[in-house]
């Protein structure tokens, strides 16, 4: 393939059908290439009321949100596709992205914006409840547990910050951590310790994860003494929670010969969403950056397609 696009945007979640719809108004010659289902992370999640300006009393779900997303940059002339690029040639003026079904890409700029993923509990039955009790976010979900007991799997910063903004709406966190001491920053486990509806299962894992249709047994493990414990759901309730934070896994395999520099796995780029390399930019969750939702991966979005823009600008 000969065309050479002004912009390629990889990944067709928030940031990048945000990008996609900023550089269409800008009249880029725009391509999306997804490797799957569009939305990525927001895919998973049944009902999104964060996002500023949605109905909430429709009860959207991340498809739907991202379905609308969607149309709004198809809307604007953002051409998308479904490929799978696992090779990037990104010095120079025309940067050229291969795909593992033989197909070639090239354009001016290109905008990264494939993702991450949240690292799985990898208890039992896991993949059956996602969205059905466990959750990797609580920002998106804390709400759907309002006086019901959830855990917490992990003990780094984000478990124990999280646990303690699930306290105001759960009846009782439990944190459980495959160790005896948190690595969570002092200060705030001293808030943890001190907060009453927190308490704690130490050494020891989420062996497996059990319901009907939603979550309301969990099997834990001791790692010590391979202990196994269950702890069902009150009858009342009928469900519990479980909310996974023990790291986050960045989209980045395909990058590793890119030439790209990366910081603790995520491309390294600030607010601007310049990498390291002129015409390249990285947006949303992929990029190094403070907190990772559908709203500042959409900013990411219109900022990376405004820099691009800028970029061409400067090439003529
Ligand atoms: P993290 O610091 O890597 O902590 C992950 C936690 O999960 C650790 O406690 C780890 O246990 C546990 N873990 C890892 N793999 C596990 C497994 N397979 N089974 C059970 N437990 C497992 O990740 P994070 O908390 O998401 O934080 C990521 C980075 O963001 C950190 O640098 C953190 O400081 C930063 N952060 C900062 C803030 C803030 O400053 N406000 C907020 C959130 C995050 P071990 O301790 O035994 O390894």
């Amino acid at each position: 393939m000969n065309k050479i696009y002004d912009l390629i945007i990889i990944g067709a979640g928030p940031a990048g059908l945000a990008a996609g719809l900023y550089a269409g108004r800008y009249q880029l010659d725009t391509l999306i290439i997804e490797k799957a289902q569009d939305g990525g992370q927001i895919s998973l999640t049944s009902e999104i009321e964060n996002y500023p300006g949605q109905i909430i009393d429709v009860k959207e779900s991340g498809n739907d949100l991202i379905a609308r997303m969607r149309k709004q940059s198809d809307g604007f002339g953002a051409k998308h596709i479904n490929d799978d690029i696992n090779s990037l040639k990104l010095e120079g003026d025309i940067k050229v992205l291969s795909s593992s079904y033989g197909n070639e890409y090239r354009a001016k700029t290109v905008i990264i914006a494939s993702g991450a993923h949240f690292r799985p509990i990898g208890c039992k039955n896991e993949d059956k409840f996602r969205g059905m009790g466990i959750s990797f976010c609580a920002t998106c979900d804390a709400n759907f547990f309002r006086n019901l007991q959830v855990f917490v799997v992990g003990g780094g910063d984000s478990a124990v910050e999280e646990a303690i903004y699930l306290t105001k709406f759960a009846k009782k966190v439990t944190i459980i951590h495959r160790r005896d001491e948190l690595r969570a920053n002092k200060t705030v486990q001293e808030k943890a310790f001190k907060n009453d509806k927190i308490d704690f299962i130490w050494d020891s894992v989420v062996d497996e994860v059990n319901g009907s249709d939603v979550l309301n047994s969990i099997t834990i493990k001791n790692v010590k003494t391979g202990e196994l414990t269950k702890y069902d759901a009150d009858p009342k309730d009928g469900m519990m929670g479980l909310f996974g934070f023990i790291g986050m896994q960045p989209n980045t395999e395909f990058l590793k010969d890119s030439g790209i520099e990366f910081e603790n796995g995520y491309i390294k780029a600030g607010e601007s969403t310049h990498t390291n390399i002129p015409g390249v930019f990285a947006a949303g969750d992929v990029r190094t950056k403070l907190l990772r939702q559908v709203i500042t991966a959409a900013s990411d979005g219109a900022v990376a397609a405004h820099e691009a823009e800028k970029y061409i600008a400067s090439l003529s």
